[in-house]
């Protein structure tokens, strides 16, 4: 099966590597929640995917400026995502 990368295809538009940074709002999923199911997929951890993330009460800008102190290394480019659970599922929505 041919796909292809997200790294690959950043790496094409801006020319470098774009380095994704974790950042953690305190999203949920419906899968754990009860509005869909409970106890989520069996390879997720209890608080989600994002096992780089930072707690949910660091605000916003401050996970990204230390993402990306963490990552200067890898990269000159960013591209800050929400992970830990399901990035769609703020409070709100439900
Ligand atoms: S966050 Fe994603 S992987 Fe985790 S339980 Fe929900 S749907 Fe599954």
């Amino acid at each position: 099966m041919l796909y292809n990368k997200l790294s690959d295809y950043l790496k094409k538009k801006y020319g470098e590597r774009v380095q994704r940074l974790p950042i953690n709002a305190g999203f949920t999923c419906p899968n754990k929640t009860g509005i869909r199911g409970n106890g989520g997929c069996i390879y997720c951890e209890e608080t989600g995917s994002g096992f780089a993330s930072l707690s949910p009460k660091t605000p916003i800008a401050e996970q990204v400026k230390f993402m990306m102190e963490r990552y200067k290394g890898r990269a000159n480019k960013f591209m800050a995502y929400f992970q830990s659970n399901t990035n769609t599922y703020a409070p709100h929505m439900y």
